[in-house]
């Protein structure tokens, strides 16, 4: 939102880091205006992490040039470098031996200023974000609950007015309410301060309401950068979608459609056809129920490979073993009422339907399943591609991973 008409303070420009001969950042391109609070997220092992560090250079680039306020990085001393950037990480990193106050102003105590300086600028720090200094100065962060102490860990960051402010999954370990406050607090501070910040999360819903700009990152490379709400309404592509989607999917269920979730191709069959046929194409396409649809493709049915086998001895057609009246869920409904439905009729499948009954998708175990454990676990990329799977409850075939 910053971008235009702000004044550049960092500059990214084409830079690369490999390990092994992996680019962990492949040629990398991004500007920061001063006082942008930019949020760099993307999957386990995109690169956040390395980026940041190359900004304070605790790691080297092996290409490319970084530029903080017109200079070149790399041709100024370190040490002095990182002094001048606050940064901030998940383990805190408080001295457990130093009192609250001697935390806050370690930077500063290092820079020379005076015993009285630095406690005054410890108490003031408390002040803003109302901690009593009288109550917390003289404690150790022992004394202090987790998000007391990354408190502190940020007002440490900010002590000594640096340029940039490096914060790499600051809030993390955190519990989901204190972690909610601290980040309320870190826009409080942001608006008041107008501090350049850049934030490593892995948490969509953290970039998306703490966040100037939002920098999705994969395999070392920019996929967008773009205002958070610009981001919602237009995703550059099917990655940015997807991981917009799974992380709704994860902290909101209830904003999740079915559609987001179900496979849009599932193997179906006409009423007309053998029971011996339906039983061949289950097998091929590796599934073990079939919808049955007319011709106008409105859901009549399904059929499961126990239904199939009883009809089988009479030879008969697959209308003579339907199941009418399935259990269905129209689309634009939310996958957590079909979670709940699934539930409460035990069944491992739900067909979705729009409003003539004309079948639209399925939602299976396997496809809830598959979306769940990439928003909880995997990188999208090892999903997506995922290998064979053996027939579980229902359908589970390369077709529904690929439209997840
Ligand atoms: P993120 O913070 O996005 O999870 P990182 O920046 O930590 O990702 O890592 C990016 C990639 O670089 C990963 O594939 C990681 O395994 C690799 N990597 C990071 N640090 C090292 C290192 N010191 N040695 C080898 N590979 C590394
Ligand atoms: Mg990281």
């Amino acid at each position: 939102m910053c971008m235009n008409g702000g004044v550049l303070l960092l500059q990214l420009i084409d830079v690369v880091k490999s390990y092994g001969g992996q680019n962990a950042v492949d040629h990398l391109n991004l500007t920061i205006n001063k006082g942008e609070l930019i949020t760099l997220i993307g999957p386990s092992g995109c690169g956040k992490t390395t980026t940041l560090k190359m900004i304070n250079r605790v790691i080297e680039p092996d290409n490319g040039q970084i530029i903080v306020n017109g200079q070149d990085i790399l041709k100024q001393d370190p040490i002095k470098l990182r002094r001048g950037i606050g940064y901030v990480i998940q383990q805190t990193g408080l001295f457990p031996n130093m009192t609250i106050s001697d935390n806050i102003s370690v930077v500063g105590r290092l820079q020379g200023w005076s015993k009285s300086r630095c406690k005054e600028r410890a108490a003031e720090l408390l002040s803003l974000i109302d901690m009593n200094p009288e109550e917390y100065m003289e404690r150790y962060p022992r004394e202090l609950s987790g998000g007391q102490q990354q408190r502190i860990g940020v007002l440490r960051a900010l002590a000594t007015e640096p340029d940039i402010i490096l914060m790499d999954e600051p809030f993390g370990a955190l519990d989901p309410i204190t972690r909610e406050q601290l980040q309320n607090e870190l826009i409080n501070l942001h608006t008041r301060l107008q501090k350049t910040i850049v934030f490593v999360t892995h948490d969509m819903d953290e970039a998306l309401k703490i966040a100037d700009r939002i920098v999705l990152m994969r395999e070392g490379k920019i996929v967008q950068a773009a205002a958070p709400e610009e981001m919602l309404r237009n995703p550059a592509d099917d990655f940015v979608a997807s991981f917009i989607g799974k992380a709704r999917m994860l902290s909101s269920p209830e904003d999740v459609s079915v559609d987001d979730v179900m496979i849009m191709d599932p193997v179906t069959i006409e009423p007309e056809r053998g029971v011996a046929e339906a039983l061949d194409r289950m097998r091929k396409r590796r599934v073990d129920s079939l919808m049955v649809i007319d011709h106008r493709g409105v859901l009549l049915g399904v059929v499961t490979i126990k239904d199939l086998q009883q009809g089988l001895l009479k030879g008969g057609r697959v209308r003579d073993v339907i199941k009418g009246e399935p259990a269905a869920i129209s689309i634009g409904q939310s996958v957590r009422d079909a979670v709940q439905f699934m539930a409460r009729k035990r069944i491992g499948y739900l067909p979705v339907v729009d409003e003539n009954n004309k079948l639209k998708g399925l939602i299976t175990r396997a496809s809830l399943v598959s979306v769940l454990s990439d928003v909880l676990w995997a990188d999208p990329d090892t999903s997506s591609n995922g290998t064979e799977t053996t027939t579980e409850q229902n359908t589970t075939t390369e077709e529904e991973r690929v439209e997840i």
